[in-house]
């Protein structure tokens, strides 16, 4: 397992520090790494999401905001005024 707070690899067996969320084991090196991870979990496992993808998702949203329908988006702005 890796602790999912700094990517340090954790041995199941003997790692005292873990916590079930979402119904998934996670394990960490140290009671810090714990605290984090309990503080705001999803912070830590959307952070492991954004790494796995090679797309930068910041940059792809501002390639596509040009493409945006905005008379869709607001139909207010199809009003004959
Ligand atoms: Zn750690």
């Amino acid at each position: 397992m890796v602790d999912p707070v700094c990517g340090m690899r954790v041995d199941p067996a003997t790692s005292k520090r873990f916590l079930e969320y979402k119904g998934t084991t996670y394990y960490f090196c140290g009671p810090r790494c714990l605290e984090r991870f309990t503080a705001d979990p999803e912070s830590f496992l959307a952070k492991k999401k954004t790494e796995a993808t090679p797309a930068k998702p910041g940059v792809n949203m501002l390639a596509a905001l040009p493409a945006v329908p905005w008379t869709l988006a607001f139909p207010i702005a199809r009003w004959p005024w």
